[in-house]
C-alpha cells in the first residue's frame, strides 16, 4: 500500500504510486471543490517537487483557478499566505517526514487550515469518480508567483514576540533544517531575533542528511552540535517545517511532547486562557494550564491537525497543538508552526534568563508507552465496549476511541485511519506504571 489518501493528503511514492497524472488530477478535483478562485502553491525542497508542483498547477488552471506559485517554502507559511491573498485554498506538495522517495499533496482550506476529514473525502471523490470540470479557453485560471512567504511569515511571528527582550539575550542557537524548506526563514527569524546561529542541513536539497522526522534517534548529530557548542538551545525542524523538537544546553534531547508544553507554559503565562490538544497528547500540558490559572482549560480533540484547528477557534484558545512537536499560534496561523514555536520557546527562555535544562527539569516528567494490535474495525469496535463497561473508575472521553484519565496517568485506544490497527498510548509517572495501563486494557480484547 504505498498511496495514501487521507485527512492528512495524498502521500506516494515518486516513480510507483505519486504519478503526474495523480497530481494533476488532485489539483483539478481541488479546484472544482473551489469552484475556481485563488489557490496559492508551494512545495517543500523534495527533488520531485517541481514534476509533482507542476502537475498540480496544471490541474489547477484546468479547473479554472488563479494560481500563486509559492516556490519552495513551508506548510506554515503556505497556510499564511492563503490568509494573506485571500484565497480560496492552498495546496502544498510535501511528504512532510517520509523520506525522499515519497512526495505528497497536501490541502488547505480558505481560513488556512487542514481540511476536516468530510471536506477531505469530498476532494478525493471528485477526483476518484473523475468528476473534476475542465474549463474551457475562456475561463482557465492563470497563473502569478508571489515570493514573499518566509518575509510575511517571518513577519507574522516577530509580531507575537517581544523581539527585544529575546535579542538582548543573544541566545546561541543550532538550527538543523534537515535540507527541508524550512532553513531560510527558520534562519532568517533567529537572525531578527539577535541569535548566533549555528545552521546544519540548511541547503533545501531535499536530500536528507539523516532520517527527516525530528525523534531522538535521527537527532544524535544535533545533540552533538549543541553540547559541543555550547550552545543555548538546539531545534529541528522536519522537512515541511510544521513540526519542531528541541535539544536543551546539555545536549539532551527534551522530547516533541516538550514543545508544547514550552510554548504553552510562556503563552498561558502571559495571556491566561483555553489551551487545545488532541487525545494522544501528554498530560503536560494540563498541568501548565492548572499551574496559569483557574481561567486555563485544555479542551482535548480527536487526533488529527483540523480536530485541534477547530477547537482553537470554537473556544477561542490562545494555544494548540499536538504532541508531535506541532506547535499552532491561532495569531499567526492555524496551523502547525515551527517558527512561531521558536519565537515563543525563545521568547521564554529570555524571559527566564535560567538555561533550557532547568526549566524543562521543573516541569512534569511522565513517561508514555505507544502499542499497535492489528484488528479490523469491528473487532476494535467491540474492544472499545468492553474498555467502556469497565474503565476501572476512570474518567472516560470517547471523541476518538476511548480515552481514559486516572489520577495516576491514562490510557487511548483508537483504530487508525489509514490501517487495519488499533492504537494504545499509555502515560504514566514512570515506564512501569504506563505499561501496567496498557495492559489493563489490552487484557479485555
Ligand atoms: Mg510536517
Amino acid at each position: 500500500m504505498t498511496l495514501m489518501m487521507s485527512v492528512s493528503g495524498v502521500r506516494g511514492i515518486i516513480g510507483e504510486t505519486m504519478t503526474p497524472e495523480l497530481a494533476a488530477g488532485i489539483g483539478a478535483a481541488y479546484g472544482t471543490f473551489l469552484g475556481g478562485g485563488t489557490v496559492v502553491l508551494g512545495m517543500d525542497s523534495r527533488p520531485s517537487g517541481e514534476m509533482v508542483e507542476s502537475a498540480v498547477k496544471s490541474g489547477l488552471l484546468a479547473a479554472g483557478c488563479h494560481v500563486v506559485e509559492l516556490g519552495i517554502v513551508t506548510t506554515p507559511g503556505t497556510a499564511l499566505m492563503v490568509t494573506q491573498r485571500r484565497a480560496r485554498g492552498g495546496i502544498v506538495v510535501t511528504a512532510s517526514h517520509n523520506p525522499i522517495e515519497w512526495n505528497g499533496i497536501k490541502l488547505l482550506t480558505s481560513q488556512g487550515r487542514a481540511p476536516s476529514a468530510n471536506t477531505a473525502e469530498e476532494v478525493f471523490s471528485l477526483y476518484r469518480d473523475q468528476r473534476a470540470r475542465y474549463q474551457g479557453v475562456d475561463r482557465i485560471g492563470r497563473l502569478e508567483r508571489d515570493l514573499s512567504t518566509n518575509d510575511q511569515h517571518v513577519a507574522a511571528v516577530l509580531r507575537v514576540v517581544d523581539a527585544a527582550a529575546i535579542r538582548r539575550r543573544q541566545l546561541r542557537v543550532v538550527l538543523d533544517s534537515v535540507n527541508g524548506a524550512g532553513g531560510a526563514s527558520g534562519r532568517m527569524l533567529l537572525e531578527y531575533l539577535g541569535c548566533k546561529v549555528t545552521h546544519v542541513h540548511a541547503e533545501p536539497t531535499g536530500q536528507f542528511t539523516h532520517p527527516p522526522e525530528p525523534t531522538a534517534e535521527n537527532l544524535k548529530g544535533l545533540c552533538e552540535i549543541v553540547s559541543k557548542q555550547g550552545a543555548d538551545i538546539g531545534f529541528a525542524q522536519d522537512p515541511d517545517a510544521d513540526r519542531l523538537a528541541i535539544v536543551d544546553n546539555t545536549g539532551r534531547y527534551i522530547g516533541e511532547e516538550y514543545t508544547l508544553a514550552l510554548a504553552a507554559k510562556f503563552v498561558l503565562g502571559k495571556t491566561p486562557g483555553a489551551a487545545a490538544a488532541n487525545l494522544s497528547t501528554s498530560r503536560i500540558i494540563d498541568d501548565i494550564a492548572r499551574a496559569a490559572g483557574s481561567g486555563c482549560i485544555v479542551h482535548r480533540t480527536a487526533v488529527g491537525e483540523a480536530n485541534v484547528a477547530d477547537a482553537i477557534a470554537a473556544h477561542r484558545c490562545v494555544i494548540g497543538g499536538e504532541g508531535n512537536g506541532g506547535v499552532i499560534d491561532p495569531r499567526v496561523v492555524m496551523v502547525r508552526d515551527s517558527l512561531a514555536s521558536m519565537g515563543l520557546v525563545l521568547n521564554l527562555l529570555a524571559e527566564d534568563w535560567r538555561p533550557l535544562s532547568a526549566i524543562v527539569d521543573e516541569l512534569p516528567r511522565y513517561v508514555m508507552v505507544k502499542v499497535k494490535y492489528e484488528m479490523d474495525r469491528k473487532q476494535i469496535d467491540t474492544w472499545l465496549q468492553r474498555i467502556r463497561l469497565d474503565p476501572h473508575g476512570g474518567k472516560t472521553n470517547d471523541s476518538d476511541g476511548l480515552r481514559i484519565d486516572w489520577p495516576d496517568g491514562w490510557v487511548h485506544v483508537r483504530p487508525s485511519n489509514t490501517e487495519p490497527i488499533a492504537r494504545v498510548i499509555a502515560e504514566g509517572p514512570d515506564e512501569e506504571s504506563a505499561r501496567t495501563l496498557v495492559k489493563r486494557v489490552a487484557d479485555l480484547r
